[in-house]
């Protein structure tokens, strides 16, 4: 896994949220498991995982030096036990017999069923054992439900279960938060790749905006949406709609200003969806500036809204002289003129959005 980074974490760095997924330790392979130092700790009983933490995924063969670890750790005195079910059962038995240690089976990790089995096998406590496998979300997670540290190893090389792909993109997601945590890197020289890897490139964290950006636009747009046909269609009001009554009494009370609105129903349009567009503009405010820009604090809150909102209605207005002006220059049939013109509109005042909110709302953010 590239950008893997090694060392110890500490819990008090990261909220607690995380404190579920995150190792005490995270090492390049079981080989720099210091075995010498797990005994000073008090640790007495290793919980192993099978594949990519002993064996490579499906191999039979262990790599250099395994055979050799698990010997020097039986020679100090450690009980070791692997947790595993496979549902190759005689592959696992092969192994553990090589190696010469116990297996529990029992629940899916990170249910922490077998770590307990375990624990009554030998009879120790959750801080005299010490689990080492390569997944956070079963591993790793595991662990720490039954109160046992782990060590997380990074995955050898080669191919993996397809579900276990799946989760590691969960690990990707989750790994910069838990690095935050990472207190003693070890390989932490500047010339080693991964770890210029690990931190995301300038360009990198632009895109991850831009992405968020578009997944809350994409929710303002179902609220907006959603608001919208409720105001307009659904809310009663004296026997009729509650569009039909305000956009019937605009038309009446101010003329001059509705006029152009084909019926009731229409006049209201400006001050209904206008409502709706403007609650919608809340929701991209919260996300955006939690989780876009990740502005921290509640300093300087209102006026930043003040900002946002400034940039977001500007960008409305835009929205509607644009849409309305290449509806104008772009000849052909209607449906294609009003398509390209709102597709050039949307695309225009989404970059105006994305760069007002990141300039100028939310620039206390770097
Ligand atoms: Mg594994």
């Amino acid at each position: 896994m590239s950008g893997f980074r090694t060392g110890s974490f500490d819990r008090g760095r990261i909220s607690s949220m995380f404190h579920a997924f995150l190792p005490a330790h995270a090492v390049a392979s079981l080989l720099e498991v210091d075995l010498e130092d797990l005994w000073e700790k008090g640790k007495r009983l290793i919980l192993l995982d099978v594949d990519h933490t002993i064996v490579k995924w499906r191999a039979e063969e262990f790599p250099d030096g395994i055979e050799d670890w698990v010997n020097r750790a039986k020679a100090k005195g450690f009980d070791l036990c692997i947790l595993s079910n496979t549902r190759n059962p005689e592959r696992l038995a092969r192994l553990a017999t090589r190696l010469g240690i116990e297996t529990v089976r029992d629940k899916f990790k990170p249910s922490p069923a077998m770590f307990r089995l375990a624990m009554i096998k030998f009879k120790r406590k959750p801080e005299e054992s010490i689990m080492i496998g390569d997944q956070i979300f079963t591993d790793i997670l595991g662990a720490n439900r039954s109160g046992i540290d782990a060590i997380w190893v990074q995955k050898m090389e080669g191919r993996e279960f397809a579900g276990t792909r799946v989760s590691r993109f969960g690990e990707k997601l989750l790994r910069s938060t838990l690095y935050k945590a990472l207190v003693s890197p070890v390989d932490e020289s500047p010339e080693d790749p991964d770890l210029e890897e690990a931190k995301p490139s300038g360009k990198r964290a632009l895109i991850r905006q831009i992405i968020k950006f578009c997944i809350v636009g994409g929710t303002s747009f179902i609220i907006d949406f959603g608001l919208s046909m409720l105001f307009l269609r659904f809310i009663p009001w004296n026997g009729m709609l509650l569009s039909e009554a305000l956009g019937g009494w605009l038309q009446t009370t101010l003329p001059q200003f509705f006029s152009w609105a084909k019926d009731a129903p229409t006049a209201a349009i400006p001050i209904l969806g206008g409502t709706a567009s403007f609650i919608a503009m809340f929701n991209s405010f919260i996300w955006n500036r939690s989780w876009t820009f990740k502005v921290k604090g509640k300093a300087e809150r209102l006026a930043q809204l003040r900002r946002f909102y400034t940039i977001s209605i500007l960008g409305a207005i835009w929205n509607t002289l644009i849409f309305s002006a290449f509806s104008n220059i772009i000849d052909g049939h209607p449906n294609r003129s009003l398509f390209i013109a709102k597709v050039i509109a949307a695309g225009v005042v989404a970059v105006w959005n994305f760069l007002g909110q990141r300039y100028y709302a939310f620039r206390v953010a770097k």
